[in-house]
């Protein structure tokens, strides 16, 4: 599918002169003399474990062609150059880092409205769940989503994943959940759908109608599970392009029987299954995951050595969503446990109205200040990894031939810089199937 650029991602040559005319063919593109290029090679059917997660393949004065949106050659400058000297779209990398563009495993970037009035609350030390108590949280996003218009969920949502895309993320996961009834979970997913085919990232879009029990099932969350099951997922897998379904597994949300059931039902209708996983208490989330097996687990701040041996062994990915805990006032996850466990790490930004975060850098740069994580596996958790959560793992997250040509630009001379730097952007360039669709020279 050939993805328009959104108006403000044209380069500013663009932008000055008229639109060149259409071409057949996307022109080739190549980016030379990388002082480190991170290619990721390594396994390509699976996520990376342990050891692993730390070998970036960095090439020194590297090169990469891209052609038809996709990488025809990663190589030494002067290799690339000996077979592709004559390409004339060419990005000077001199002194910069280039890598995949990053894969956010998990967010929930489509909702109307804002819950910027909680953080009083919060100051006030009131947790997560007292805040929901009190009408915030998840519910009062459902009050302001259900009551927007298509296009007005769509405009806000957009302007998201461009401020997403701005950092450097070029796939990224969205999950429904805040309709909590057939009509308004479709209309998130259509929403979701129409991004997927207008911006220029890449979405994969995720059913979430199991997010929370809606007000009218207040004490029935049994039936609410039954209508998630038997008329949700049907329409959502026919009627919508969602490709998973994922189920909040916690005290106060679902049993984890309840998800079961709901998971069986999405994998009778070809979703495949992904859990918020032991986030605020163990509830067994992680060993459910692999018990169905889940594409991902997701959160896992208390998840039992059990429950992640049986994802090591099921090959589940754990997706870690370190601002969750910032904005929550949550513990951090335990990556070094997790990753020594055997689990796949990757990362996710879990962008929502609680913890609106729109920056895979800040994710990474909580990885390693917040989570213990290692500055080469926080980039391995959030490209190629990232990429498995969200079931695109032989699509994206690598520079390899014959991988989508999604890349960046970093205005720093060594990868190291990600996840040491907290806040800014280092990102100058978004290269997305091949075509520069965020340019961002220095301002001099
Ligand atoms: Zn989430």
């Amino acid at each position: 599918m050939i993805r328009r650029p959104h108006k403000v991602m044209r380069p500013r040559t663009e932008m000055r002169a008229a639109p060149p005319p259409p071409s057949p063919r996307p022109r080739g593109l190549l980016v030379v003399h990388a002082s480190e290029l991170a290619t990721l090679r390594g396994p390509r059917a699976r996520a990376r474990g342990k050891e692993e997660m730390r070998e970036l393949s960095i090439l020194q004065d590297g090169a990469v062609y891209i052609e038809d949106g996709r990488v025809r050659e990663v190589g030494d400058t002067r290799d690339v150059l000996r077979v592709r000297g004559d390409v004339k779209d060419v990005i000077d990398a001199t002194g910069k880092v280039v890598l995949p563009g990053f894969v956010d495993a998990h967010t929930h970037a489509a909702f109307a409205g804002s819950r910027h009035g909680e953080l009083a609350w919060k100051a006030e030390g009131l947790s997560y769940q007292e805040i929901a108590a009190r009408g915030g949280g998840i519910l009062h996003t459902v009050r302001e989503t259900r009551s927007a218009s298509r296009e007005a969920l769509v405009a806000a949502t957009r302007k998201r994943l461009d401020g997403m895309l701005r950092f450097g993320t070029t796939t990224a996961e969205v999950k429904s959940g805040y309709g909590l009834t057939t009509e308004s979970e479709l209309a998130m997913l259509g929403a979701i759908d129409e991004l997927a085919a207008a911006h220029p990232m890449g979405l994969v879009s995720t059913f979430l109608g199991a997010h929370a029990v809606p007000p009218e099932f207040e004490g029935r969350a049994d039936a609410y599970a039954d209508l998630v099951a038997s008329e949700m997922i049907p329409a959502a897998s026919t009627r919508t392009g969602a490709r998973f379904c994922d189920v909040w597994v916690e005290a106060g949300y679902f049993t984890a029987d309840q998800a079961r059931r709901i998971l069986a039902a999405a994998k009778a209708h070809g979703l495949d299954a992904k859990v918020h996983a032991d986030e605020l208490s163990d509830s067994g989330g992680a060993a459910l995951a692999a018990e169905v097996g889940a594409v991902s687990a997701d959160h896992l701040l208390h998840a039992s050595e059990a429950g992640l041996r049986a994802m090591a062994e099921a090959g589940v990915v754990g997706v870690l969503l370190p601002a969750t805990s910032l904005a929550a006032n949550l513990p951090f996850a335990e990556a070094r446990r997790i990753i020594s466990a055997g689990v796949p790490v990757a990362l996710g930004t879990d962008l929502s109205p609680g913890s609106w975060n729109e920056s895979m850098q800040v994710a990474l740069a909580l990885a390693t200040h917040g989570l213990g994580m290692y500055p080469e596996e926080a980039v391995t958790a959030a490209t190629v990894n990232a990429a498995f959560a969200v079931g695109r793992g032989k699509e994206v997250g690598t520079l390899e031939p014959g991988k989508a040509g999604d890349l960046l630009v970093l205005d720093a001379d060594s990868v190291g810089h990600l996840g040491y730097r907290i806040g800014g952007n280092l990102v100058e360039k978004v290269v997305k199937s091949g075509r520069v669709v965020v340019d961002r020279a220095p301002l001099r």
